[in-house]
């Protein structure tokens, strides 16, 4: 059983519940850490942190780490973006994600909506998914690179909105080639890369991201994974992970890596 959660956003990003009233329920749940992972700031998007909200967010979860000692692992994390630059040392750990493809001077949100996604497609690369896959990933094999991350957030966040894999099939060699390149860039043995189970907390898929097909890639090449529910409200703290465990054991991994004392271990599935 999962009893822990890295991936979390408050009130102080684009989450609903404040640190204090998330962390009483994974405590209730019997979790023994607890990660915030707040999206840093990126200028010319309004769900990241602020600085001030960035401000109020660390001497929360600081006093949360106070509350709990002893009970439950506080960690301070966060969730860095490939345009938001490098990480912060101040935090436990960072996740880097791409939310965003900079083209023809915007910046293209990718889990916006599947019309935002299908507008995307038609407007900026012709009408070409496999154009747009290229560009995603391109951007996502530097992402470790980019923001000094521990953890590769939601690696196939392009197929939010594609549960049934009409645009994004790795069965498609061009869809293949571009998510490959990225496996190749990022996946040496110890890296670890979260199952997210976002999407499903919020009804947009029926199972976790990565896909099985890139997670038996990623298990081929002895990385690691990390179970999170990239969590906006605290009644989806544990959403999904039973499928999430049923992804990972499907890819072949026995294992998932958690904060532990401070220090990255891995646990049983
Ligand atoms: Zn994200
Ligand atoms: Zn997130």
């Amino acid at each position: 059983m999962i009893s822990s959660n890295f991936h979390t956003h408050s009130v102080h990003c684009d989450g609903k519940d404040t640190p204090a009233d998330m962390a009483a329920r994974a405590d209730s749940l019997g979790f023994f850490a607890l990660g915030f992972s707040g999206h840093r700031e990126a200028a010319f998007s309004n769900c990241t942190m602020t600085p001030e909200s960035e401000g109020r967010y660390r001497r929360e979860i600081e006093a949360l780490k106070k509350q709990y000692a002893g009970k439950m692992e506080i960690y301070c994390g966060v969730e860095q973006d490939y345009y938001a630059g490098r990480r912060d040392g101040y935090y436990d750990y960072a996740i880097g994600s791409v939310h965003w493809i900079e083209k023809d001077g915007q910046y293209l949100c990718v889990d916006w909506s599947a019309e935002r996604t299908r507008e995307n497609i038609d407007r900026h690369y012709h009408g070409s998914a496999a154009a747009y896959a290229a560009d995603f990933y391109a951007l996502e094999a530097q992402v470790k690179v980019a923001t000094g991350c521990d953890v590769i957030g939601h690696f196939d966040l392009i197929t939010k909105f594609d549960d049934a894999q009409a645009i994004f099939s790795m069965e498609d060699p061009a869809y293949r080639a571009a998510v490959m390149q990225a496996v190749d860039a990022l996946a040496s043995p110890g890296t670890v890369f979260e199952i997210n189970t976002g999407a499903m907390a919020k009804g947009y898929r029926t199972a976790p991201y990565p896909a099985v097909g890139i997670l038996k890639e990623l298990h081929r090449r002895k990385c690691a994974v990390m179970i999170n529910s990239d969590c906006h409200d605290k009644s989806k703290l544990t959403f999904g992970f039973d499928a999430a465990v049923e992804a990972a054991r499907a890819a072949g991994f026995t294992t998932h890596v958690v904060l532990k004392h401070g220090r990255w271990e891995e646990l049983p599935l």
